[in-house]
């Protein structure tokens, strides 16, 4: 296999230009913190429900972890209370590029299979078809040669798999700009280059934020931050425990047919792109920079922790303005620059020993493939939470609202989430059941009911 040198992220400063640049409003209806998948799905939902919205985004539009995912749309493995929200997501999704009459949003239904190598991982894919059965969604549980069946040049052990046709994918890194366009065009003011500093609270309750361009009034407040979520609303003393993991990913070209669709097994995260050629990832390997957050939220985290140990590869010394690193200011004066300011896109840097053992599984699962070489690679901080599903929820100051914590699955469902924050704000009914993301589960004494990775 030739490899050549690993270029840049899709989205980054040096070659994106500011595109979205609205005018800060002296007050508006609900500010959205983050211009990621799911701020501005919140924002194209909230715009729909009659609400004006402004969008504030620290860096570029899609800059950090919806632009660097693999793209899955995906149902399956979804943990129990969030399948709803995932099944409306996936026709949110294939409305969306109707809707917008923009290619960049189209949903290609490809499918995704998980490929099982061992007993427990069939059982899991077994309960989890059973589950999709009782919300009426085809999830095809596989015998060995069915699933061999659709990935006929694999070469790795297969005890069985499962196969829901009904999933796919949308490209990221065009995703998230093509429906800021839609929002903008709707009304919806969106600014990038602009990171929100504080909150503003009278009473008791939300009144503003303010951004590093000035104050701009409102009574509720979105923060969609991704990895500096809990940053932002530390400074207004809403704590919650939330920590991030980087997680790698590689294009591939040259290869022969792997698979048609989107396909896991037991190491390998296997994309085919609509522009040609693979995304390929490692399912079994992410970093973890140990610093204050691990501490204050070593209790949080210790079954999550425990879960995941095998897969995790612990650093001590996160770049300076990171989240959770060491040299990171936690505490600030919004008359001064944050770290959100000094770091406008987290961009963590690729790693050669990653991308050489994507490169050696490919050699082992797969036939012919001298002629593979790896395109592209980047990065991206994922954020987690302790039970690895998200924060749906008002915070206990009044109109502050939390859509964070998505634990590398949040592209997939962002519409959805959108949808179920917007009709939240708005104190519109949600036909979803949103007790299990509610903001007090780390405090209120429940156990932790972990979710799938
Ligand atoms: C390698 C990789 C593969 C993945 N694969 C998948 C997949 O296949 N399917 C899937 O569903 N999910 C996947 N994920 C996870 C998915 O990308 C995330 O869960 C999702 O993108 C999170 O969206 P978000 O809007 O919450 O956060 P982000 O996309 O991180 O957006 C948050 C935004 O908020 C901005 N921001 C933060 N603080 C401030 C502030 N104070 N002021 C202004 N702006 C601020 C940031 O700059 C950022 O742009 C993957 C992630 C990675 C890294």
């Amino acid at each position: 296999m030739q490899a050549s040198e690993p270029k840049g992220p899709p989205i980054d400063l040096a070659t994106t230009p500011v595109q979205f640049n609205s005018p800060l409003p002296k007050a508006v209806d609900v500010v959205i913190v983050g211009a990621g998948i799911v701020g501005i799905c919140a924002a194209w939902e909230l715009k729909k429900l009659g609400k004006s919205v402004m969008v504030c985004e620290k860096g570029r539009v899609g800059g950090e972890q919806s632009s660097r995912n693999w793209g899955w749309v995906r149902q399956t493995g979804r943990d129990p209370d969030e399948l709803p929200i995932m099944m409306e997501s996936l026709s949110l999704w294939k409305n969306i590029a109707g809707e917008t009459r923009d290619n960049n949003l189209l949903f290609s239904e490809q499918g995704v299979l998980y490929l099982a190598n061992s007993n427990e991982k069939l059982k899991r894919l077994t309960a989890f078809a059973e589950l999709a059965k009782s919300h009426g969604l085809h999830s095809q549980l596989l015998s060995s040669s069915e699933a061999k069946k659709h990935i006929p040049n694999y070469n790795g052990d297969v005890l069985g798999g499962l196969f829901t046709a009904s999933d796919g994918r949308v490209e990221p890194w065009g995703a998230v700009p093509a429906l800021a366009r839609a929002c903008s065009n709707a009304g919806v003011a969106i600014t990038e280059s602009c990171a929100v500093r504080t909150i503003e609270q009278t009473n008791g309750a939300v009144s503003g934020v303010i951004t590093e361009h000035g104050t701009i009034k409102t009574n509720q407040v979105l923060v969609a931050g991704g990895a500096w979520s809990s940053m932002l609303t530390r400074q207004v003393d809403v704590e919650f425990p939330q920590l991030s993991v980087t997680s790698y990913a590689v294009r591939i070209d040259g290869t022969p047919e792997l698979f048609s669709g989107n396909v896991a097994d037991h190491g390998l995260g296997i994309c085919k792109r609509l522009d040609g050629g693979y995304n390929i990832a490692l399912t079994d390997y992410h970093d973890f920079v140990v610093g204050p957050d691990a501490f204050a939220h070593f209790k949080s985290f210790s079954q999550a922790a425990k879960h995941s140990w095998k897969d995790t590869h612990f650093k001590i010394n996160a770049p300076a303005n990171y989240p959770g690193g060491w040299r990171t200011a936690r505490r600030w004066n919004a008359e001064q620059a944050t770290p959100f300011e000094h770091n406008r896109i987290l961009n963590p840097a690729t790693k050669t020993k990653v991308i050489d053992r994507i490169k050696e599984r490919l050699h082992e699962r797969f036939d012919d493939m001298d002629n593979a070489r790896v395109s592209h690679a980047w990065a991206g901080y994922i954020d987690t939470t302790p039970d690895f599903v998200p924060i749906l929820d008002e915070t206990p100051l009044a109109g502050l609202y939390l859509a964070t914590g998505f634990s590398g699955h949040g592209f997939g469902i962002g519409p959805g989430v959108g949808n179920v924050m917007a009709k939240m704000i708005t104190a519109a009914p949600v036909e979803h059941d949103l007790t299990r993301f509610r903001f007090s589960r780390f405090t209120d004494g429940s156990r932790l009911k972990l979710g799938p990775m």
